[in-house]
């Protein structure tokens, strides 16, 4: 079965690589291919969330991301030189059917452009999984690949941008063109969310305009960003909690921004909330 390649467009054998651990690719050769804003908005349309993963992972809206995404897969840094680069949109990752949903900015290009799994390769991913851990939410303190063998349990990861931007930041123009994948998922998992974890004010405030597009009441004036700040959004699915963290970046973590026990205290806050 030929497959669209994510580095090219050009229909393949298959998009994953042998031998490189991850899974099944979510897409197969029927699936559609955006290649703009107007494609991400009707094919975001979908009320499969397996199908919505399978089109998020062979997006081509943003003619600079996929150009630095596939850059950057492809030149590789030098200490991954040996192993293959997704190098493609990372759809979010986790339970189906979440209590708890965990959004950040984007993947980073050595990160979650490399493994295929939001949050995983880079240093921010191993604070947040070793936390995840701690507190019962993931079964194993490590996240190393796709295909590692790592569970959350009740708790799904979604990424406000699906490709590594170059610097971690996108423009305004290709944030507003991921959001429809983004809010798509957001309402494909609320009827079962009760807590949602923001990682930085970017994740806070896609979520937010997510939350805002799925019908949900945001209070005015909007309530602030703030680690460990709470506060209750009334969707048409019922109420969710927001809660407010600092990412897990090394900025914050080497600072002392963020430590250890903060970032535990949210993610437990986010369990009790959710009953897990
Ligand atoms: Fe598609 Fe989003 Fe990647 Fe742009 S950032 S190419 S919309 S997946």
């Amino acid at each position: 079965m030929k497959l669209p390649h994510p580095l090219t467009g050009e229909l393949f054998d298959s998009p994953v690589p042998p031998g490189s651990g991850w899974p099944e690719d979510p897409a197969v050769r029927r699936t559609p291919v955006a290649g703009g804003a107007a494609d991400v908005v009707r094919l975001a349309a979908t009320e499969d969330l397996h199908e919505l993963e399978a089109r998020v992972s062979v997006c081509r809206a943003c003619s600079r991301l996929v150009e630095w995404r596939e850059e950057v897969a492809v030149g590789k840094r030098k200490s991954f030189a040996d192993q293959p680069y997704w190098g493609r949109p990372i759809p979010g990752w986790g339970a189906a059917e979440p209590r708890i949903l965990i959004a950040g900015l984007a993947p980073a290009a050595n990160g979650g452009n490399r493994t295929g799994r939001v949050f995983t390769g880079d240093r921010s991913g191993d604070w947040l999984f070793a936390a995840l851990h701690r507190v019962g939410l993931a079964n194993q303190p490590t996240s190393e690949h796709a295909g590692d063998g790592l569970q959350l349990t009740g708790a799904r990861m979604i990424a406000a941008v699906r490709c590594a931007p170059p610097a971690n930041k996108p423009t305004p123009e290709e944030r507003d063109t991921c959001a429809p994948w983004f809010r798509q998922e957001l309402e494909l998992c609320l009827p079962t969310t009760q807590a949602i974890i923001c990682l930085g004010k970017f994740g806070y405030d896609a979520l937010l305009a997510g939350l805002a597009a799925a019908g949900g009441t945001i209070p005015r004036p909007r309530p602030p960003f703030g680690h460990a700040v709470e506060h209750q959004i009334t969707t048409p699915h019922g109420d969710v909690t927001v809660l407010g963290c600092y990412h897990p970046s090394q900025q914050n973590t080497f600072t002392g921004k963020l430590t250890e026990p903060m970032l535990d205290a949210v993610l437990t806050r986010a369990k009790i909330l959710a009953d897990l």
